[in-house]
């Protein structure tokens, strides 16, 4: 069987499973290695969570902002990015996505302005950046903070910035399906230092033991509302040997996404199907692989053939406008030209680190003849 992704375990995890079981959570140890290499990759002060969905969590809860107050974020996501804010009291007004990303569509964003609205939520989709100038741009003229969830996107660059880097507040996920895992995790990047401070304080029960931990005090105590969002040491060490080899990882994945995408151009010119499209501001991290076909029909016809053969190709979300969930707390803002569409033309295909050449073959092979038998 082809997995759709692979989690990536080394031989260094079994080296340093003995020092981390020594650490407790989020002492010294990996938990602080993995933050030092993080915030300065991004440039920003960066701490680990549980994962990016208490990421966004505590950035919504952050915002400071009233029930009822709107966030604009695209219905083509995940549920957290959704979840992070409605557990606030906020509405998430769902925007149309741009038709060769997926993601936010920039254009469109203006209109749906309100009032109300607090923050803009773009969510870099297979880790290929939203337009981000012309989204700061509209931020700044209506005094909207920026909150990006970049799940999916360490590892990634618009116009040479780290996705991650933009929001006041962002989020990136270590989810055992994304480019770096840890099982379940994530980190929370915050700008601002009183807000990054804050940001702590609330991640660790409410209390102020990260002072402890960086010695500047001797006690700590219950400061403000919290929860628990700091992960063990034992899940960050699985981690920190990946960061050590990012650039690796995101060459691997990129190399696999050019195959496909090489191999697959002939059934592209004859619109047997659609290839993934990158706009040339973007570096992108080889999160996911996903061609179009003609409608929902023959995707699932597709899909289902893959996995017959054993591979595991997969189709993406249900918007969000349209769940059970979304109708009730969110509304969609325009015309839904392209999300519900789009979505339901997608399928990805198996991308993970170490993927062979035979398994990549493989999955191009039965492409190809799914085509044919049609
Ligand atoms: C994976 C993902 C999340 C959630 O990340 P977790 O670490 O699993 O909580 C949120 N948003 C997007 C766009 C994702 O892809």
């Amino acid at each position: 069987m082809i997995p759709l992704h692979r989690p990536i375990y080394q031989k260094k995890e079994q080296e340093y499973i003995k020092s981390a079981m020594e650490f407790k959570t989020g002492q010294t140890s990996f938990c602080a290695l993995c933050e030092n290499w993080l915030t300065d990759y991004m440039k920003i002060p960066g701490m680990m969570t549980t994962s990016c969905s208490t990421a966004l969590d505590l950035a919504a809860a952050l915002l400071h902002a009233k029930p009822g107050d709107e966030v604009i974020m695209p219905s083509f996501t995940f549920s957290s990015t959704a979840n992070a804010f409605v557990r606030q009291g906020l509405v998430p007004v769902f925007v149309d996505a741009r038709k060769d990303t997926m993601n936010l569509d920039e254009k469109k964003i203006e209109a749906a302005i309100t009032k109300r609205t607090m923050a803009i939520v773009p969510v870099h989709y297979a880790g290929v950046a939203c337009e981000m100038d012309m989204i700061q741009q509209i931020a700044e003229q209506y005094h909207l903070s920026i909150i990006e969830d970049a799940a999916q996107g360490l590892g990634a660059y618009y116009k040479g910035k780290p996705l991650g880097s933009f929001g006041e507040f962002s989020g990136v996920s270590f989810h055992e399906t994304k480019n770096f895992s840890m099982g379940e995790g994530g980190a929370l990047f915050v700008k601002d230092t009183q807000r990054f401070i804050e940001a702590e304080i609330m991640a660790d029960c409410g209390t102020d033991r990260k002072k402890v931990r960086r010695k500047e005090t001797l006690e700590y105590t219950w400061i403000e509302k919290g929860a628990s969002c700091v992960p063990s040491d034992i899940s960050c060490m699985f981690l920190y040997p990946q960061l050590y080899m990012a650039d690796e990882i995101t060459s691997n994945r990129l190399a696999t996404w050019e195959f496909y995408h090489n191999e697959l151009t002939d059934l592209a010119k004859q619109e047997r199907i659609v290839l993934p499209i990158v706009p040339k501001e973007c570096n992108h991290n080889g999160h996911i692989f996903a061609v179009r076909l003609q409608d929902k029909e023959e995707r699932n016809a597709m899909m289902h053939y893959l996995n017959e053969k054993g591979i595991m190709a997969a189709y993406h979300y249900i918007p969000l406008h349209s769940a059970k969930a979304g109708r009730v707390y969110g509304r969609f803002h325009g015309e839904d030209e392209v999300t519900t569409s789009e979505s339901e033309r997608l399928l990805r295909l198996p991308l993970y680190y170490g993927i062979t050449a035979e398994e990549r073959e493989q999955v191009v092979e039965a492409i190809r003849a799914w085509c044919i038998k049609k």
